[in-house]
């Protein structure tokens, strides 16, 4: 089989992925969830006029003249909180006393903030407020539908619902909220040296670390990891254990297994239960990666060095889960950074180098995680980004830029 680049890939594998069906969650759910239809305003916001300040309500006219010397006094007639609706309309010679957010009387022309006036104390008890300088039409009144208007769009469909948009849901009384369902994701790592994290490993033995890297990275991916139990490099288990993800999962993804080695079992099991689309990319770390799908649900296999798995893993799987799970943007931002570290040559195959981009007043900067082996886990501990030397190039010479994926905050 030929090797496949890495954009050919992303693309089968992104043809395959239909957006999961919707759900509606309660909105204090709803935090980092994709909306999965559009909102509309079912009232203006404001709903109502409203005074933006805590003051009286007055007729402009009746302070045309006002001045520090010749101040204004005018009769207060009613005093109105917020949340209550005024009572009387004001006549010349009038003021109303009226908190922030309270409705304004209807033919209110502005309102005149405590400061302005001699009755700017709270509770103040006085019936006549005195002002000091003329105001115009409308300062200080919020009007009804500055925010929304009634019927107005103010959320798109496939919008990721951050602080802000929850804000908007709940102006517009969306109690429960139209979601994009979860894919769920299956993590199955497979090989007979594994044990658990709780597990002393015993000689010739190591850790399973890529199940848990894997199903981190599924939660950063907006889906929800389900654990499987570690599978020894036995076609038995491995039938069973990847019948059951089937049963429990929407997609399914195993580590391990993948290569020509002796006990490498993923491929031919999968071709045997499912089908399998491909299974080497020309890229590194990383090169083979198996696809499929078993009774439609796509499979993942991706390699077992924890650096290629967890590679793969942001190259494919992530956005083929953003595109199951409702997401219009599917891939991550890619910046350019000065690479700091010595040159880089190119090779046949797309190298990601695990790297540390910095913000300074100069730009960004890229700085090599250090020794690069695909076994090297804690290079990805300390990497944010993933720098890219695109295959037979000239390479990328230290202080030039080179395009990186962005994967981790910027430092
Ligand atoms: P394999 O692809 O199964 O030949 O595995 C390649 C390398 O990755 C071997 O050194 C494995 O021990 C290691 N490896 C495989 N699976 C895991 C895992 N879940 N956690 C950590 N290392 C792993
Ligand atoms: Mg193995």
């Amino acid at each position: 089989m030929s090797l496949l680049a890495v954009a050919d890939a992303q693309a089968a594998i992104l043809e395959r992925m239909t957006t999961l069906a919707s759900e509606s969650i309660a909105l204090t759910e709803a935090l980092g969830r994709v909306l999965a239809m559009s909102m509309y305003a079912d009232r203006a916001a404001p709903p109502f006029a409203n005074s933006a300040m805590d003051g009286y309500a007055v007729l402009v006219g009746d302070l045309a003249q006002a001045s520090a010397d010749q101040p204004v006094s005018l009769q207060i007639i009613e005093r109105v909180a917020a949340g209550a609706v005024p009572k009387h309309e004001l006549r010349a010679g009038s003021a109303i006393r009226i908190m922030t957010g309270a409705q304004v009387p209807a033919n209110a022309e502005a309102v005149v903030p405590f400061e302005e006036t001699d009755e700017g104390q709270p509770n103040a008890q006085s019936e006549v407020v005195r002002m000091f300088q003329a105001t115009q039409h409308g300062n200080n009144i919020r009007p009804a539908g500055e925010d929304m208007q009634a019927g107005a769009l103010v959320l798109n469909a496939g919008q990721v619902l951050h602080a802000g948009s929850i804000g908007v849901l709940a102006t517009i009384g969306a109690a429960q909220v139209p979601v994009f369902r979860q894919p769920r994701v299956a993590i199955i790592a497979t090989g007979d040296e594994l044990v658990d994290v709780g597990v002393e490993p015993n000689p010739g033995q190591i850790r399973n670390s890529n199940g848990y890297a894997n199903a981190a990275q599924v939660r950063e991916a907006g889906a929800v990891p389900i654990l499987m139990p570690i599978v020894p490099d036995n076609a038995e288990a491995l039938r069973a254990t990847l019948a059951q993800a089937v049963a429990e999962a929407d997609v399914l993804l195993t580590s391990g297994g993948v290569s020509v080695g002796d006990y490498d079992l993923v491929k031919q099991i999968l071709n045997e239960v499912g089908k399998l689309e491909f299974w080497r990319v020309r890229m590194r770390p990383g090169k083979p990666l198996a696809f499929g799908s078993i009774n439609g649900k796509p499979i993942f296999g991706l390699p077992g060095n924890p650096v290629s798995a967890m590679v793969c893993f942001e190259l494919f799987v992530r956005p083929a889960l953003r595109k199951l799970g409702g997401y219009q943007q599917l891939f991550r931002p890619s910046v350019w950074a000065k690479l700091l570290d010595a040159d880089l040559e190119s090779n046949e195959r797309r190298q990601y180098l695990r790297v540390i981009v910095k913000s300074s007043a100069e730009g960004l900067t890229a700085q090599l995680t250090g020794a690069q082996g695909s076994g090297l886990v804690s290079s990805m501990a300390r990497a944010n980004g993933l720098l890219i030397v695109p295959e037979a190039s000239r390479g990328i010479i230290r202080g030039e830029y080179a395009e990186i994926v962005l994967f981790g905050e910027l430092q």
